[in-house]
């Protein structure tokens, strides 16, 4: 009996040998190792993973396996998978509005940190969950700036009813503690720089010890060629920020990044189904796929085209349309990609950093959406 090959070398390999009708997306455990231990020498505080970003069960194993001792969750469905495969870790439930039935769930599952954003929910809480070291974090939110998408649309308390939230969570003998979250793919340190100011100010108008601030995900993973992820320059801005905003009652810091951690470790791969009368390149994956975030937050220009044969197409490069499989007209992806001039039918569009949002959020619209995750050694094409 044979014994099936798992690990592939590389995304090339794979391709060669599958020659694979449907998208995939290769997974490099070691890179995703690398981002965790990265975020836990660096960041100056406890690092969480934000699950909904890819809530694959080998990145919550391969996370914890890395170290990552809290996961950021959003239901019960989130609680139930971080439960199944990291039982110990620390569950934050931090989407601010839920149901009755669920916050009854998460504290069945052992939930010990929630946050908030209005005085309605926050007395459901309350009410449903024993304060007994247990936190609320207020989540609140500044006008925007500079994000790629704006998070604070939905959610976030504003400074003043922050304050408020603050208090009262303390009066009702919960642990006090702060959150936000700047934006996704914020490419400048800068953005979290008046959030954790804004935090400090709550704290004071409050007149309550902030005991942990959570400063969100949003922190970049490399998506343009041209702009590297300032993680190390984030992480010292943060701690820099948070002494001399908070000096000697600074908070003990948290952290959930999502794309972050996920988003280098995989590699998509698209089969060019045509290229229509020489000029418009279809593939086999598109926006109801797994490149669904393409147009929310912006093309990823790290861009590989092979051959049939895995063999690179590196000469000249052309402008091109884009279209996904469906027949909907909006499964286009964002402007025009620059690609191999050459770029033929049975070619492979292989795009870099694609692990955040990409398998999450893959639909089965008009019959596509049959995504492989194949394992390799490197994500080098
Ligand atoms: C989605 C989300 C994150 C992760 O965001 P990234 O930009 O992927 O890092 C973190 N925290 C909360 C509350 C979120 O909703």
């Amino acid at each position: 009996m044979g014994l099936s090959k798992t690990i592939w070398s590389n995304p090339t390999e794979f391709l060669r040998t599958a020659q694979p009708e449907n998208p995939v997306i290769f997974f490099s455990p070691t890179v995703l190792q690398a981002a965790a231990r990265r975020f836990i020498d660096g960041f100056p505080g406890m690092v969480t993973y934000a699950v909904k970003t890819n809530p694959s069960d080998v990145v919550i194993e391969n996370l914890a396996a890395a170290g990552v001792r809290g996961f950021d969750v959003a239901s019960p469905g989130e609680i139930r998978l971080i439960r199944r495969i990291a039982p110990d870790a620390a569950l934050h439930y931090n989407n601010p509005v839920r149901a009755r039935a669920e916050i009854a769930q998460a504290v069945e599952l052992g939930v010990k940190s929630w946050s908030v954003d209005s005085a309605s929910e926050l007395e459901k809480l309350i009410e449903l969950v024993p304060a007994e070291n247990c936190e609320i974090s207020v989540r609140f939110k500044l006008p925007v700036a500079g994000a790629a998408y704006n998070f604070g649309a939905k959610f976030g308390a504003t400074v003043e009813l922050a304050a408020q939230l603050l208090k009262r969570a303390h009066e009702a003998g919960f642990i006090p503690s702060l959150t936000f979250h700047p934006g996704t793919q914020c490419t400048d340190p800068h953005a979290w720089e008046a959030y954790i100011r804004a935090a400090a100010d709550i704290g004071r108008e409050a007149g309550v010890t902030v005991a942990r601030l959570n400063v969100g995900g949003g922190f970049p993973n490399y998506r343009l060629q041209a702009v590297v992820p300032q993680i190390e320059e984030t992480f010292a801005l943060i701690d820099r920020v948070a002494s001399e905003a908070f000096g000697d009652a600074r908070p003990m810091l948290v952290c959930e990044p999502g794309r972050a951690l996920c988003g280098d470790a995989f590699t998509h791969a698209a089969k060019v189904k045509a290229v229509r009368d020489g000029m418009h390149v279809f593939l086999n994956d598109g926006v109801y796929g797994a490149l669904a975030e393409l147009p929310l937050v912006g093309i990823i220009d790290r861009i590989e085209t092979v051959d049939g044969q895995g063999r690179k197409r590196d000469g000249a490069l052309a402008s091109r349309i884009v279209f996904g499989p469906t027949c909907d007209s909006v499964d286009r992806l964002p402007g025009e990609l620059m690609l191999a001039e050459d770029i033929a039918e049975g070619d492979y569009l292989i795009i870099h950093g694609m692990g955040a949002y990409s398998i999450a959020t893959n639909t089965r619209f008009n019959g596509f959406g049959d995504l492989t995750i194949a394992t390799v050694l490197s994500l080098k094409v």
